[in-house]
């Protein structure tokens, strides 16, 4: 599904080039559930936004589904992005000035579905995350873990191929991370790929596979897959 070869992101600053990410080559297979840990600063960040579209590479190829994401014209990427991939974030980025039913709706409205259509898919969400009395809320009327709910509901209602999460639980208590775990475990048997970003060895365990990364580096994977000491 994603392969990354050489690939660099740097920031140039005047005659200083400074390396967020350097040298990742990276296979990540449909079906995967993969977790990229390592040390604040590391750029996990960058990694995830690169693999999601938001954010370019400086050097190297980066293909998915098959495609050269490089090579496809802005237009293609952002079709791309609303159809195969959904963004998770830690601090839920939902519109607070919106409810959660239509927080829900938003990303069917970009992808210009149809009233009814979109009415039973936010409908059949709603029923299967068990949020159906909420969704007359705003985002700052529901509990952190509630919110992030939320979070995922909306990633997901285009069936995307592909969720990304950063620090999805970072935020929320462990009952309410263990709730967006299983909800993330029980996508990725349903054939949902995804990547996660944690600092919790839990939130990891919930995965087949743990990549660390190092000052913009990927560590090598031991053997067993067991997270590096770092
Ligand atoms: P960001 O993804 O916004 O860059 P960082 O990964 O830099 O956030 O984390 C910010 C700070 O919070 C760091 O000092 C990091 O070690 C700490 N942190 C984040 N999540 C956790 C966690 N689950 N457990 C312990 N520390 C954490
Ligand atoms: P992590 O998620 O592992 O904490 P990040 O990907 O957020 O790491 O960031 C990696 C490093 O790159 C950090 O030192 C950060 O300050 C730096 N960085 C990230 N984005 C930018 C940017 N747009 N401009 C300058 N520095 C950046």
């Amino acid at each position: 599904m994603i392969q990354l070869r050489d690939i660099d992101k740097y920031i140039d600053k005047r005659f200083q080039r400074t390396f967020i990410l350097k040298g990742i080559n990276l296979d990540i297979e449909e079906g995967e559930f993969v977790t990229i840990m390592g040390p604040s600063g590391a750029g996990k960040s960058t990694l995830l936004n690169i693999l999601g579209f938001l954010d370019d590479a400086s050097e190297g190829e980066y293909t998915f589904l098959g495609e050269t994401v490089h090579n496809l014209s802005e237009k293609k990427k952002s079709e791309y992005h609303k159809s195969h991939i959904g963004f998770v974030f830690q601090a839920y980025h939902l519109i607070d000035e919106l409810t959660v039913y239509e927080n829900i709706e938003m990303p069917l409205l970009y992808r210009k579905v149809k009233s009814k259509q979109r009415k039973a898919m936010v409908a059949d969400i709603l029923d299967r995350f068990n949020i159906v009395a909420k969704k007359d809320l705003f985002p700052p009327q529901l509990s952190g873990g509630q919110q992030q709910v939320v979070g995922v509901a909306r990633a997901i209602i285009g069936s995307p191929k592909l969720l990304l999460a950063d620090e999805p639980t970072g935020n929320l208590h462990s009952e309410q991370s263990e709730q967006i775990m299983d909800m993330f475990k029980k996508l990725n048997d349903d054939g949902v790929t995804i990547i996660q970003v944690t600092h919790s060895e839990k939130m990891a365990a919930y995965g087949n596979r743990i990549i660390n990364l190092k000052d913009g580096a990927l560590v090598k994977e031991d053997p067993y897959n067991q997270a590096v000491e770092s």
